[in-house]
């Protein structure tokens, strides 16, 4: 099939018949990574255009807009650090800012910078096409306009494809329903009602923290507990402004340094090689200190080890018990199938509170599991719960999700979810054998995936900028990976993963999510090696003349 029929075929019946709008690049996506790259590229004098299916900058920022939605990186560590004017004219409020400071940011940035005159809105992308004759890319809206482009940098996030529960009678429920990342626009009041919240990951302690604070009776439904830790935010003072901007060079130097480019690195030490009254004073520290210190900032082996895990878990599980008064209530919110850290660590603010007030009553899904959404309610196996709404907090189909929903057609029609059907494979995480020329930001391989992300996206956008810098100078004009290449990173990839003990449960971070059929293999999805070895390889790469890939 011809790439332009292809595409027709993917967008609306209503497909547009004039020639499609042409550049050198076209970016999906106007979050930090599409708004960053747009404003690189210009300044290598691409034309370039941004497409967004939302009406607004922002990407993560713009869809989740749920309560209680913040930062759980640091503010003064989020911002992107490329303009010293942006850094000193920004000013963060709090220590964790709250979406909408966070879209106030995106916005700041797309103003400052007059991004948005390269952004076309509300152009939802469904389908891109390689065409070979052409060596260009046709990219299809769901509206059935089109446009080209020799390149295609993808910029769509990790966490973009928003998932319903697959449970029967999703649809029927006549009161208020929303998923967390399609949140409305418009105020919701939770006032005087009967609220339920489906899901108990980042997304959920957030909303469930919020929610509690008015509903009239909120049912929280968890399937899987997860091990959360306190945020510790606080308002920043004038005097700490002051100091923050001042030091962004050495903030943002120490982000570079560590695994995750947080703030927080490992401790160097192994867990057990501590005496434990000394261990227990640390895990005490970290607890007390604001963001993912308990986390990115314990001892060196805690995921790797299930020993030295052992003991930060026990002190996590002492903790719930603590600050739950039932201790009945408090056993069913301890983890029982996994370690503290070996997923995604939920960071809260008086998350376990909630459980001690009497308008909040917690549903156990392991003993009595929904067997459908009613017009009234949720049914679970032992009684029929009537409310006014239903929130899904109920997660992503995690980084490769936003790929599939677009119908991406490479070199002889290869479908890009045909050939990622058993897990990704890339190379660097920004190339894909078979996909010359498309480009993918934060794609999945890519330890940006595993970041405090615009710390990441910073280092991919370069990175790709002075590829297309350099095929510009070379007269390249085509770019692929080879199979050798992409074989030997994917390995890379598996292999920095396969002693984490993140790989022994189930989460988005290891490819499972039970709503959506083909992703129930565990497969981990970013590279694991960590942030700064990751730079060195993609440095070593381009400094050996873009060794791996094919330039032609
Ligand atoms: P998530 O971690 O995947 O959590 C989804 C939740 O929904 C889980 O508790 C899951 O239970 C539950 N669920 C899904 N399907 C269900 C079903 N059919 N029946 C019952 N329960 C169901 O998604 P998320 O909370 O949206 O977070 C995703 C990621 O986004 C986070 O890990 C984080 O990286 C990012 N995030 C960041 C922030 C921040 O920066 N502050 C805030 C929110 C999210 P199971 O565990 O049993 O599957």
């Amino acid at each position: 099939m011809a790439p332009h029929a292809d595409i027709e075929a993917a967008s609306s019946a209503k497909a547009d018949v004039r020639s499609p709008e042409r550049y050198q690049v076209i970016i999906i996506g106007a979050g930090l990574s599409g708004m960053y790259q747009l404003y690189r590229l210009r300044e290598l004098g691409c034309s370039v255009r941004v497409f967004e299916a939302g009406d607004g900058v922002g990407g993560t920022w713009y869809w989740n807009r749920y309560p209680g939605a913040r930062f759980d990186s640091e503010s003064w560590t989020y911002g992107l650090s490329f303009s010293h004017d942006l850094l000193q004219e920004w000013s963060w409020k709090e220590h964790f800012a709250a979406q909408p400071e966070t879209l106030r940011y995106c916005n700041y940035l797309a103003d400052k910078f007059d991004l948005r005159r390269d952004i076309t809105f509300n152009a939802r992308v469904v389908a891109a096409a390689y065409d070979e004759n052409a060596n260009d890319w046709e990219v299809g809206f769901e509206d059935g306009r089109r446009a080209r482009a020799r390149f295609l940098i993808t910029a769509i996030g990790p966490l973009s494809a928003p998932t319903m529960p697959a449970i029967p009678g999703v649809g029927d429920f006549r009161g208020e329903a929303y998923h967390t990342a399609k949140w409305p626009h418009a105020p919701v009041s939770f006032k005087g009602k009967r609220v339920a919240v489906i899901g108990t990951g980042a997304t959920g302690v957030q909303t469930i923290t919020e929610v509690a604070k008015t509903a009239l009776h909120l049912s929280v439904f968890q399937r899987t507990p997860n091990w959360c830790a306190p945020l510790h935010n606080a308002a920043i003072d004038a005097e700490t402004q002051v100091h923050i901007k001042a030091s962004y060079p050495e903030i943002f130097a120490r982000c570079r340094e560590s695994y995750g480019c947080f703030i927080h690195d490992a401790d160097p030490r192994n867990a057990l090689e501590v005496p434990a009254e000394e261990r227990e004073a640390f895990y005490e520290r970290r607890y007390a200190e604001p963001g993912f210190g308990i986390w990115m900032g314990n001892f060196r082996d805690i995921l790797i080890d299930k020993a030295a895990n052992d003991t930060v878990t026990d002190f996590m599980r002492r903790k719930i018990r603590a600050r739950v008064h039932n201790p009945e209530l408090a056993e069913r919110l301890i983890p029982t199938n996994h370690g503290f850290g070996t997923r995604r660590v939920p960071l809260e603010s008086g998350y376990y509170e909630v459980y001690n007030q009497p308008n909040v009553r917690l549903v156990d899904l392991r003993e009595t599991p929904i067997e459908r959404i009613t017009p009234n309610g949720i049914r679970t196996s032992d009684a029929e719960h009537p409310f006014d709404m239903i929130i899904y907090a109920t997660g992503f189909d995690a980084i490769t999700g936003a790929f599939d929903r677009i119908h991406i057609r490479g070199r002889g029609g290869l479908r890009l979810k045909a050939k990622w059907a058993d897990g990704p494979r890339t190379y660097l995480g920004l190339q894909v054998a078979g996909f010359p020329n498309m480009l993918t930001l934060v794609g999945p391989h890519n330890a940006a995936t595993f970041c405090n992300i615009p710390r990441c996206i910073e280092q991919n956008v370069e990175w790709v900028t002075e590829l297309l810098r350099y095929m510009d100078h070379k007269g390249y004009t085509r770019i692929e990976p080879s199979p050798d290449a992409e074989h030997a990173w994917t390995q890379h990839v598996h292999e920095s993963a396969a002693r984490l003990l993140l790989l022994e449960v189930d989460s988005w971070m290891t490819g499972v999510n039970r709503n959506v059929p083909g992703r129930q293999q565990r497969t981990f999805m970013a590279y694991a090696g960590g942030a700064p070895k990751y730079r060195e390889k993609c440095d070593a790469v381009a400094a050996g003349g873009y060794e791996g890939f094919v330039l032609a």
